[in-house]
């Protein structure tokens, strides 16, 4: 009987995956593999957020993969070598995996396609699993060819013109039956063996199932006013998909197709949200580098004031809408989008601190952290990115009489100011005298217009 594997990684899910149709196609059995990678858990990037969430997908696949007569088998180690022991032991002719875009993606692909072709076995990899369109499918007019190394488009307007013109994958169905092979299996991992210590508090529920719900609630309602309360800080009015599309238990593919099948303004908004995430990850694949080094270097000479960077990481910078952010995160693990944007503009325009540590906090605690989607973010928000006015500063105070124009996100994060009716409360130092001294709520930690000075003065602009 012919077998072959599906290694999982950034694709928890049955429903559309390429990597489980592939290896189902191939053999008439299957061996559903997750391996938890120690070399993942030693670059650091399991924290107890995403090992919380991650716990959940691995859980929730399993008991969709029992419902199809198999189930998930899970192995502990180096990657390469435990898919490589798993395809002897069952004598599985191919091992099929999702492309994935980072370095370190890269490599265990080489490495895994190498160790397995010394046994005669094949890596079959699929492309446009994590992507709505296949990372390097698409290049400005006139290169070479895109990929890995290759060219890629390094502004966003002219590609999200071109990936609304290509066709997109077909979908692919969810199995009907999986038949496992007579293999063992380590148990289903806790949140605790994955990584230590506590999650956030209000965290969601990981895994296919929930992400189908909430798909399903948000495509048949909030979707159709997307369009114009994106930005509302307070209204939370986003997919909060985020975290799903991260550990895959969503196709992007379905995902977009969901939405337009919706139709109208609201649709085609989170459409082009969703193309921004394959544009990341198109500068990704061919920059690997970027995760760690300025996508186009502005020479900045970044300052260092560690109690600055501890105020913005706890939440205490005076600035309420920043504060209000960052204890979000805290809390939830998660950030609404637009509070992405002014909180890491305040770092690293406003304090002029580098970028990467603003990411490196950031990945602690999301639980959609994407090395992609954080990175790039972090470089397009810093002006050492994609960003064509890489030298713009979000004002907080404009943000936030802008996007929580009553003060009501400020009002749900920030405790100390719950008693500040209206915008007053994103400017409590102007509130009288004895109102003011009765708030357990720290002075600004920097004068804006000064900063925006200096930072100008740094770049040069
Ligand atoms: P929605 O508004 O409902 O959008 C739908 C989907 O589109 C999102 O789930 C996401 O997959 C994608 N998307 C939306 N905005 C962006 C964007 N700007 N770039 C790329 N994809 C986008 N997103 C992550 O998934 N992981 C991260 O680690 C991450 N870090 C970020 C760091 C910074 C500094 C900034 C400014 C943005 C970051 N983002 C990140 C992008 C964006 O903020 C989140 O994807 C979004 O807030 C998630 O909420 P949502 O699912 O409700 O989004």
């Amino acid at each position: 009987m012919r077998v072959s594997v599906a290694l999982f990684t950034a694709d928890l899910r049955v429903h559309d995956n390429p990597v489980l149709h592939g290896a189902l196609r191939d053999a008439e059995s299957v061996v559903p593999l997750f391996v938890v990678d120690s070399g993942i858990r030693e670059a650091g990037f399991t924290t107890p957020n995403r090992a919380a969430f991650l716990a959940d997908c691995l859980a929730d696949l399993d008991a969709a993969l029992r419902a199809r007569g198999g189930r998930l088998v899970v192995r502990r180690g180096e990657v390469v070598q435990e898919t490589c022991r798993v395809a002897e032991r069952t004598g599985a002719g191919s091992v099929h995996l999702t492309a994935g875009v980072s370095g370190y993606a890269a490599r265990r692909e080489e490495r895994l396609r190498a160790a397995l072709a010394e046994a005669g076995r094949e890596l079959r990899v699929h492309e446009a699993a994590l992507t709505v369109v296949a990372p390097g499918a698409l290049v400005p007019s006139g290169s070479s060819g895109g990929g890995r190394g290759k060219d890629h488009f390094a502004v966003f307007t002219p590609y999200y013109r071109r990936w609304r013109e290509e066709p997109w994958r077909a979908p692919l169905a969810a199995p009907r039956a999986v038949r496992v092979p007579r293999i063992r299996s380590a148990g289903l991992p806790t949140a605790a063996s994955l990584a230590p210590g506590a999650a956030s508090p209000e965290l969601p529920a990981g895994g296919e199932t929930a992400a189908r719900r909430r798909l399903r609630l948000w495509a048949s309602g909030p979707l159709a006013d997307y369009a114009e309360r994106h930005d509302d800080l307070a209204g939370d009015a986003t997919s909060r998909l985020s975290p799903y599309l991260h550990f895959g238990c969503l196709s992007p593919g379905e995902v977009a197709r969901r939405a337009l099948e919706a139709r109208g303004p609201g649709a085609d908004a989170f459409v082009r949200q969703l193309a921004w995430r394959d544009f990341h990850h198109q500068v990704l694949a061919a920059r690997p580098d970027a995760a760690h080094r300025d996508y186009r270097p502005r020479h900045d000479r970044w300052r260092h004031d560690a109690d600055e960077i501890a105020a913005w990481q706890e939440g205490l910078t005076g600035f309420p809408v920043v504060d209000a952010a960052m204890r979000q995160l805290r809390q939830e693990g998660w950030m609404h989008n637009r509070a992405r944007l002014l909180t890491a503009s305040f770092l690293a325009k406003t304090l002029y601190a580098d970028w990467r540590i603003g990411a490196r906090h950031f990945l602690a605690l999301l639980v959609d952290g994407d090395l992609a989607n954080n990175q790039l973010n972090w470089q397009w928000v810093a002006g050492t990115g994609t960003d064509t006015r890489p030298n713009r500063i979000l004002n907080p105070l404009a943000q936030a009489l802008r996007h929580d124009p009553d003060g009501a996100y400020v009002r749900r994060w920030v405790p100390e100011l719950a008693a500040v009716q209206g915008p007053a409360v994103h400017r409590p130092w102007r509130l009288p005298g004895p109102d003011r001294a009765a708030l357990a709520y720290p002075d600004p930690i920097v004068d804006l217009d000064e900063a925006a000075a200096r930072f100008r003065r740094c770049r040069g602009s």
